[in-house]
């Protein structure tokens, strides 16, 4: 374990593979990165590409084009590997595509001997996070989806826009399913520490509806941006940086991520998109919040339709 360095793997190097690979570059967050892909020429050119970064990073990075023995000595392996939306799919168009694909991927990493983290990104990323955790045997802890980090980043941007205050001063979560029945939590959404109706009260120029239509393009953001330019990466690859840092940096951060249930919320046996306490280990605990009636009842509709969909399909793969 003498010299020890931390180490990532990615796997997948499309848009948003690839773009994780910049921004954890220019972050210099990790000594090591890997480059895995089926398309192994894009991944070696990426790696190409991003050496010739290294005069320019803030840190020095190893980068290379791997396989899946170099997952052995991984400290996080981040899948963001399998088909993306087309214009008009939804994200649970994919589960039965890349579930298959998965199995394959999460059967080679476990090969070479790999113990540590895996961060899912790959849509239906709440059901595909479930299938890493059965197919791989790991801790529920270490199997953690990207879940509603990108929804979140997306809601306190837009808050931060509406009410001209610093995004990083907004607190406010979307949880539930990463996709259509995902959730935002207005009854714990503050800007420092001061609720948004104490924060609207006695101002003027600020309206409910509003802040309905703020809910509706964080949760259609994702269809907005691929209808523009089809496909959506950048944003999700800083989330997933940001991921990757509380993990190797021990940070105990709270993030919207992709965690298994154990009766939190109400419910059992299925990872969704809830804040919880982010370290070392992976996801130390889920924060639960206390919900309103409505949104209750929301994030009650939103399992719903994550086991109804990855039912059929997943426990077919045991
Ligand atoms: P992409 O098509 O650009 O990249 C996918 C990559 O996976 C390709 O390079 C492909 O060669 C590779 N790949 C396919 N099968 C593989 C296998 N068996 N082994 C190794 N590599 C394989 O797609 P993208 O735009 O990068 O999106 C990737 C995934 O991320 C999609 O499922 C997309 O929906 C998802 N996504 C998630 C979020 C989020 O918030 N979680 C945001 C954006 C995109």
């Amino acid at each position: 374990m003498l010299n020890r360095v931390n180490r990532v793997a990615v796997i997948g190097t499309g848009f948003v593979g690839s773009s994780y690979a910049f921004a954890l570059l220019n972050q210099g967050i990790t000594e090591e990165l890997v480059l895995i892909d089926v398309n192994k020429d894009k991944a070696e050119g990426d790696a190409m590409d991003l050496n010739h970064g290294l005069p320019f990073a803030p840190s020095r990075t190893k980068i290379w084009f791997g396989s899946y023995a170099d997952c052995q000595n991984a400290d996080v392996v981040v899948i963001t590997a399998g088909a993306n939306q087309k214009p008009g799919e939804t994200r649970l168009d994919l589960v039965e595509k890349n579930t298959r694909i998965f199995k394959g991927i999460v059967e080679e990493i476990m090969e070479s001997g790999f113990d540590g983290i895996i961060i899912v990104a790959t849509n239906p990323v709440d059901i595909l996070t479930y299938a890493v955790w059965k197919f791989s045997g790991l801790p529920k802890n270490r199997v953690i989806g990207s879940g509603t980090i990108l929804d979140t980043a997306r809601f306190r941007f837009l808050l931060g826009d509406y009410f001209d205050v610093d995004t990083r001063n907004v607190h406010a979560y979307i949880i539930g399913e990463h996709g259509d029945t995902e959730l935002p939590v207005w009854s714990h959404a503050d800007i420092a520490g001061t609720t948004i109706s104490e924060w609207t009260k006695n101002k003027q120029g600020y309206h409910q509806k509003d802040l309905d239509e703020i809910f509706v393009n964080v949760r259609d953001a994702a269809y907005q941006i691929i209808e523009r330019k089809g496909a959506t990466f950048y944003g999700i690859a800083m989330g997933l940086v940001r991921l990757t840092k509380a993990i190797l940096e021990n940070e105990n951060s709270v993030l919207t991520v992709s965690a298994y249930l154990e009766g939190e919320y109400g419910h059992n046996d299925i990872f969704i998109g809830v804040p919880a306490v982010v370290n070392r280990n992976g996801i130390r605990e889920v924060v639960q919040l206390d919900l309103s009636k409505g949104e209750q009842e929301k994030f009650n509709h939103s399992v719903q339709v994550l086991k109804k969909t990855m039912e059929p399909v997943l426990f077919n793969n045991d």
